[in-house]
């Protein structure tokens, strides 16, 4: 747009023949040139700061321009013939005018012809400084424009302004040039209990705090030196004494260069100050809420991704279990049907056929037991049913049902103990079920060749079993997790059937003897589990 605005001007130094056309925009704070078409705009400096000075004081039109000494100067020297100065468009809220200036070279006056032209193209001009200039002021203009006169209104500017004063909630005031009141709004005065004659005459600094009146002084110093506005934060004292944080904003009032007072505006900062109090101290209480909220969502999230591991568990160890109740079956199945189906099948091989189909009965037994165990665990209705027995010989009998077992994958079994007696107060069954699960497991997980040893160690008040073999070993990180239900250690390549509920059940029947049960491993290196319970049943209130 400044272009469209500069080609304009250049279409009127055309039609006037002139070498130097401007474009200024006046207000009571500065002059700027908004477009300029000519020589060296340098050589305008002084010429357009003694227009500043006459339209701040008496106002511009032609003849006044051509009047003045630097416009007279600047023509002689510039050997142009006469200034003609237009107003383009005026903003009187803000009491800003656009001027139009043109040098006239050859000539002192314009033809008749060349005023009509000059009447279109400033007409145009007009518009493009409106839309470039002053689009925002001119909506804001156009609304009152449709209700109200503007100029009736803004004509009688100061009653206005005097309305405004008596509805501001802040402190407005106009100091005299040594800082004392002159004006002061009602509800200002108020602010400090005071009304506005009690104000009237005093100096700003009475109502200043005792400690802060220095730096309030120096800012007001500040302010006397420049034209800028000046903002402080500081406190006022009221009539009763009451301190009011404030923050002041002021700037000087000055008439020909001189300054002639202050004017400014007190916020009342109380509440504010308040409101940032109680947020500092609501700040740790936010962040201890934060800190529950974030522990909080990880403990959910923990609880979901349990959940999550559990339900995978639960699918796998369906899958698995009906894969240990298929082998076994199938034995049954097949060997059964091989023995009705074949009438001269030798007395042996019945024999045979039919331990295996004991055998695998009696795995499926085991197995069936060991799931209603589990599903009685977790109810809750695993009771024990206590007598007193020899674990010496119980363990022996354990041994030697297992040896067949260990004695197909060539591996040794031994069982090592002491002389004295090793009676127990405990569940005999359940125990044999645990100690079972163990040995079997050792079976299990012991390659050909390795061996398995069983130590009976009698203590004091209490026995120690350990069941140790030389084999796969168990992982680090999968040891806290064995007596889980259904966990199950990952061996990828080498997966050895299970369900993952063996140790479950044994670590709960330990646990309901009130026993202790331990675990050591080394992945390649073997596994030993360690037992430990109380001979008798009146000692496990002393272990709570
Ligand atoms: P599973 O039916 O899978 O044997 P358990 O609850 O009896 O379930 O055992 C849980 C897991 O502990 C097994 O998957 C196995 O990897 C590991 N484990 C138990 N005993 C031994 C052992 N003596 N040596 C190596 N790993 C063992």
């Amino acid at each position: 747009m400044p272009e469209l605005i500069e080609d304009t001007l250049r279409i009127l130094t055309r039609i006037t023949n002139s070498r130097t056309i401007m474009l200024l925009k006046l207000n009571d704070l500065e002059i700027s040139v908004l477009s300029f078409v000519g020589d060296d705009p340098g050589k305008y400096v002084g010429f357009n700061s003694s227009l500043f000075d006459l339209y701040q004081n008496s106002g511009i039109d032609s003849v006044s321009v051509e009047n003045l000494p630097e416009c007279k100067t600047l023509m002689s020297e510039l050997q142009l013939q006469s200034c003609f100065i237009k107003n383009v468009y005026t903003i009187s809220e803000q009491n800003e005018t656009v001027y139009l200036i043109i040098f006239l070279d050859g000539v002192n006056n314009l033809l008749d012809t060349e005023n009509d032209a000059i009447k279109s193209v400033l007409k145009v001009l007009g518009n493009q400084v409106k839309a470039e200039y002053y689009h925002d002021s001119e909506k804001i203009f156009a609304v009152s424009e449709k209700s109200i006169d503007a100029s009736a209104v803004t004509d009688n500017w100061e009653d206005n302004f005097n309305r405004l004063l008596t509805i501001s909630s802040d402190l407005v005031f106009i100091l005299d040039k040594d800082g004392c009141f002159l004006r002061v709004n009602n509800f200002g005065a108020m602010m400090l209990d005071y009304s506005e004659p009690e104000m009237i005459g005093k100096h700003f600094l009475d109502f200043v705090e005792p400690e802060k009146k220095i730096e309030v002084s120096i800012a007001f110093s500040k302010m006397l030196l420049s034209e800028r506005v000046i903002k402080i934060k500081t406190t006022l004292i009221t009539k009763l004494n009451k301190k009011v944080p404030v923050e002041v904003a002021g700037r000087t009032i000055t008439k020909d260069e001189n300054v002639i007072g202050m004017l400014g505006i007190c916020k009342d900062f109380t509440k504010q100050n308040k409101f940032e109090e109680e947020l500092k101290k609501l700040k740790p209480k936010l962040i201890e809420a934060h800190r529950l909220i974030s522990l909080e969502r990880s403990r959910k999230w923990q609880y979901n991704s349990l959940i999550e591991e559990l339900d995978r568990l639960k699918n796998e160890f369906v899958s698995n279990i009906s894969h240990e109740f298929r082998t076994p079956l199938a034995s049954i199945i097949g060997f059964s049907e091989t023995i009705v189906s074949d009438p001269d099948l030798p007395e042996e091989m019945k024999a045979e056929f039919s331990l295996v189909i004991l055998n695998e009965g009696k795995r499926l037994t085991k197995l069936i037991n060991d799931i209603l165990d589990l599903s009685k665990i977790q109810i809750g209705k695993l009771t024990l049913n206590r007598t007193t027995f020899d674990l010496k010989k119980m363990l022996k009998e354990q041994v030697e049902d297992n040896r067949p077992a260990a004695e197909k994958k060539q591996i040794t079994i031994e069982f090592e103990y002491s002389k004295e007696e090793t009676f127990l107060d405990a569940d005999k069954e359940k125990l044999e079920q645990a100690f079972d699960s163990i040995l079997s497991n050792a079976i299990k997980f012991t390659n050909e060749d390795g061996r398995i040893k069983v130590i009976l160690n009698n203590l004091l008040e209490e026995v120690e079993v350990i069941i140790s073999d030389t084999g796969i070993g168990i992982a680090e990180k999968d040891l806290p997790y064995i007596f889980q239900k259904f966990y199950r250690v990952s061996r990828p390549g080498t997966e050895i059937p299970g369900t993952g509920i063996g140790l479950v059940f044994v670590k709960q029947i330990i646990d309901l003897h009130k026993g202790l049960i331990s675990v050591q491993s080394e992945l390649g290196n073997g596994t030993t589990f360690i037992i430990r319970l109380l001979k008798n049943i009146s000692i496990k209130n002393s272990r709570g």
